[in-house]
């Protein structure tokens, strides 16, 4: 097994670890990348971006990330397609172990791999993804002006995204899987006296209608109860069951919350470990944004530069 050095690998290519990239490569610190099994991150699987700056008319998810590999790569930042399956982190240099290309070691590390967005895992939601099935209001609910739509899921995140999308649809309908919400009293009290936000009790989505020329036109909810299944039309489906973010691979590695999110300095990305920082999503469980995990990306890649420059480690 081969084993390379360098002084900063970043592991992830969503908008922060290509932003960390960026910002890296243009310091002259030679970064090597690794992709991950999800080359662009989350932004590749939704259609239209209108909330990232720069781009007037909206911008494609997949467009958008491959717009910004292309900037990245003008300054000289190495890519490799492998996932990232092991790292020990108690000595320096850090070693990290790839699924196909070797062990490398490096000065820096730069934590970038995201979060998932918890999904029903039907095929017909992975295919109407963007075609009015979304797992984020703040990104996609200006889509859903005067329509109906449906948020599954029965927490605090189901009760913001309800609230949320009440703005622009004339009726959100949570289903919910028990006829009790996990969500805190404030937030459940807040959608109930939503004159827009309905509930449908016990029932789950089995399956979403519609085409990608259409959209979405209606789902199938089954009753947890009785079983009955019936269709229900709405043109939008907010997915809000969760997120788990990436990070299996660093538990016991770097402090994290109860939930596996990488804890960071305020203020900072900084972790718990010394020459380790962590961006976007996989600290971030509060704005999930694509413009928020690049402005990151660029904070982990100026701390990096400069604690390397401290070190004296060019
Ligand atoms: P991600 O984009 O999640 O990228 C993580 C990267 O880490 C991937 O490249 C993956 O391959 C890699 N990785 C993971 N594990 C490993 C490993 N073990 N080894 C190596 N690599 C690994 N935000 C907006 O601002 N506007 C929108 O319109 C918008 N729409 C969205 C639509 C959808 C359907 C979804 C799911 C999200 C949307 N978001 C939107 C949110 C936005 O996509 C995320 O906030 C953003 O992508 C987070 O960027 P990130 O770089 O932190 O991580
Ligand atoms: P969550 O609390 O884990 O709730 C997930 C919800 O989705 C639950 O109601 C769950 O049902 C349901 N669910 C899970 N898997 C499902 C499936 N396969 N099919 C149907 N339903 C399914 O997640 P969250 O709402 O994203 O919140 C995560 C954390 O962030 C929480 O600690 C929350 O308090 C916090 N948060 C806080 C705020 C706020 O205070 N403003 C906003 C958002 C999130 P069951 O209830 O039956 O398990």
């Amino acid at each position: 097994m081969t084993t390379e050095h360098v002084n900063v690998l970043i592991i992830g290519s969503g908008p922060a670890g290509l932003t960390a990239a960026l910002y890296t490569a243009r310091a002259d610190l030679a970064p090597l990348l690794i992709e991950g099994m999800q080359p662009g991150g989350q932004l590749t699987i939704t259609t239209e971006v209108e909330n990232y700056p720069g781009f007037p008319e909206g911008i494609l998810g997949p467009e958008l990330m491959d717009r910004t590999k292309k900037q990245v790569e003008r300054f000289g930042t190495r890519f490799i397609f492998d996932q990232i399956t092991a790292v020990e982190l108690d000595n320096r240099p850090f070693k990290v172990t790839t699924a196909s290309s070797g062990e490398l070691t490096c000065d820096a590390l730069i934590i970038a791999t995201g979060a998932t967005a918890r999904l029903l895992g039907l095929p017909s939601e992975s295919e109407l993804m963007g075609f009015g099935v979304s797992a984020c209001a703040t990104c996609d609910g200006f889509f859903f002006r005067d329509k109906e739509v449906v948020v599954v899921g029965g927490g605090d995140t189901a009760m913001e995204e309800a609230q949320f999308l009440s703005k622009f649809a004339t009726k959100v309908t949570v289903v919910h899987r028990r006829d009790e919400l996990r969500a805190s009293k404030i937030m459940q009290q807040r959608a109930m006296d939503n004159p827009k936000v309905d509930f449908a009790w016990n029932s789950v989505v089995t399956e979403i209608l519609g085409t990608q020329d259409d959209g979405v036109t209606g789902v199938i909810l089954e009753d947890t109860q009785t079983g009955e299944t019936r269709e229900f039309p709405t043109q939008g489906v907010f997915m809000a069951i969760g997120h788990r973010p990436n990070t299996e691979v660093f538990a016991g590695k770097v402090e994290m919350d109860g939930e596996g999110y990488i804890r960071t300095v305020p203020g900072t990305t900084k972790t718990s470990v010394e020459g380790v920082w962590a961006c976007g999503d996989v600290q971030d469980k509060v704005y999930r944004q694509a413009i928020t995990a690049a402005g990151s990306g660029c904070m982990a890649a100026i701390e990096a530069e400069r604690w390397l420059a401290e070190h004296g480690i060019e």
